[in-house]
């Protein structure tokens, strides 16, 4: 990597509210104002010591413009839910509702989430509620149209979804959908094939799931019952 690919990824992570990175010293380090970089290899998506969900949010500001996402929103959707939860429910990107109010998950697929939650904890005698686990998304901004976000964007935003995670540390995260089942396992195998089946983010347990719009399709009924079953495995593992 050149000094100047040093700067701009220094450039991009201080963006993102990452003032000094620490790798293997070398001997000559690279400075940019107000971050630190010592190492020549590629730069790993860290997150800041003592990062909190609040910094994490006032690091995204009110008017991100960081990736093409932003033209078409009119809410950032952050997150929502316990932020010492156990558990991390994460979706692709916010809907039409979503970007009206601000928060993921509150249309249909949203109170479809819901129900699942609350049933399935009710059915196992797990007592949790929707407010009890922490919902977010790996894109901040709605897409367009609500199409699947583009690679580019996912890695944008990504930076800061990997940063909750980091600050949430749950025991285990359910990854809803192809998108964020591509986010954090690096995968292309689609849902049918990593579901049912733990996998894992750096160290947290990953169960893939289907994302619940998909689930509200009328000839989706078999996936259904595999996402009840799913859902069963993460909240045993969770919450016995
Ligand atoms: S999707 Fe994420 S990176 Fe892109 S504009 Fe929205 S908050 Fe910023």
């Amino acid at each position: 990597m050149t000094r100047d690919e040093l700067r701009t990824n220094l450039n991009f992570y201080k963006d993102l509210g990452i003032d000094e990175i620490y790798l293997r010293p070398i001997s000559s380090p690279v400075r940019v104002e107000g971050a630190t970089l010592t190492a020549p290899t590629a730069i790993p998506s860290l997150a800041p010591e003592g990062d909190t969900l609040l910094k994490i949010r006032q690091d995204i500001g009110d008017d991100c413009r960081r990736c093409r996402l932003c033209e078409a929103r009119s809410k950032i959707v952050f997150g929502s839910g316990n932020e010492q939860s156990s558990l991390v429910f994460v979706g692709e990107g916010p809907g039409a509702d979503e970007d009206a109010q601000g928060f993921p998950f509150v249309g249909r697929a949203g109170q479809l989430l819901t129900q699942m939650i609350e049933n399935t904890a009710t059915k196992e005698g797990i007592p949790i509620r929707r407010p009890d686990v922490y919902i977010c998304n790996v894109v901040k901004c709605r897409p367009p149209e609500n199409r699947t976000p583009q690679p580019d964007e996912m890695e944008i935003c990504g930076q800061f979804l990997f940063r909750q995670l980091m600050a949430i540390r749950p025991k285990a995260i359910c990854a809803m959908g192809s998108t964020a089942a591509k986010a954090l396992l690096g995968t292309k195998e689609g849902v049918t094939k990593l579901r049912g089946k733990w996998h894992k983010w750096r160290d947290i347990q990953v169960m893939v799931t289907y994302h619940p719009s998909y689930l509200l399709r009328p000839y989706n009924q078999e996936a259904k019952r595999e996402s009840w079953e799913d859902l069963k495995k993460v909240l045993h593992f969770v919450y016995d």
